[in-house]
């Protein structure tokens, strides 16, 4: 496995796989890689390819208030995974190699990034469109893995993808949960115990909406009523910053369900922020 610092040897190794003819694979992360991150490298071995994978916490997608220096960094034990997992190539720039001082470029998908965590982290979204856009061009996959945990992320990148023609296919990947349902997240390691076992809340809010969408209530406010009386029980709540359920594709509001739909949920415990979703298919047209 190689790891490489640099945009210039990566696109060298990158160029000798793909005239090998080999299907370039990408999986991009912040690292404090967890089975979530592993399953998008598993699949991508799966699928044959050349996997590479990047490591890089993206400050452009951080707000002045948020975590990005507290964001954990655990280099070695991310590589000795990859490692362990078959990736041929780890991509770990800094900040000063995948931004140039003076950079005035920016992609911002319109419209899907102003709700649900666009409107409580302005700019995020466009630092994810820029980095992603960026990494792109870097590594040129022909396929890039996402996943379904950050549902929000996963429709801007592939609108972004079919706006520009960019060259490759993504694939969202099923979101990967502990035993009590909670979705694998590096944030998870914030958490105090009590905090951990609390958050667990947020998926049983998700089965419940699932269940009474599937039961037939076609009022999204009454199973998001529902959901915040679920999440508002656990003792350590600080806030719940949304709970909706929007159209699975547009993100756009529903007054009534139809179609497939896309429940998602952000709230915090302590200051740890936590998001997680669901995509239903009420049946309904
Ligand atoms: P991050 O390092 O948080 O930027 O995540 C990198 C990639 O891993 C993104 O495509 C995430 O959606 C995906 N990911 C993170 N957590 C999970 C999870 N629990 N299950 C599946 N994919 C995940």
């Amino acid at each position: 496995m190689k790891v490489v610092k640099t945009v210039k040897s990566l696109r060298t190794f990158v160029s000798a796989a793909r005239d090998a003819a080999r299907t370039i694979g990408f999986v991009p992360t912040m690292g404090a890689l967890h089975e979530g991150h592993l399953s998008l490298i598993k699949r991508s071995v799966k699928n044959g390819d050349f996997v590479v994978v990047s490591i890089f916490v993206n400050p452009t997608q951080f707000g002045p208030k948020e975590d990005l220096a507290k964001y954990p960094r655990p280099l070695r034990k991310d590589l000795q995974l990859c490692k362990k997992h078959n990736v041929d190539a780890v991509f770990v720039p800094d900040v000063k190699e995948m931004y140039q001082a003076g950079g005035l470029s920016w992609v911002s998908v319109e419209k899907l990034s102003d709700p649900l965590c666009g409107r409580i982290r302005p700019g995020h979204f466009r630092g994810v469109a820029t980095v992603c856009a960026k990494l792109f061009n870097i590594v040129g996959p022909d396929v890039a893995y996402f996943g379904q945990k950050d549902a929000q992320q996963a429709i801007i990148i592939e609108r972004m993808v079919a706006d520009l023609n960019l060259p490759l296919k993504i694939v969202v990947c099923p979101t990967v949960r502990a035993s009590d349902g909670l979705a694998l997240s590096s944030r998870n390691q914030y958490l105090s115990p009590q905090q951990r076992k609390d958050a667990a809340c947020i998926y049983r809010s998700l089965r419940a909406a699932r269940k009474m969408i599937k039961e037939g209530v076609t009022n999204p406010k009454t199973i998001c009523a529902r959901m915040r009386k679920i999440i508002s029980r656990a003792e350590s709540l600080t806030a719940i910053d949304y709970i909706s359920i929007t159209e699975g594709n547009t993100l756009q509001d529903l007054h009534r369900i139809t179609g497939r739909v896309l429940i998602a949920v952000a709230a915090r415990f302590g200051s740890t922020r936590l998001i997680d979703n669901l995509i239903v298919d009420s049946g309904k047209r």
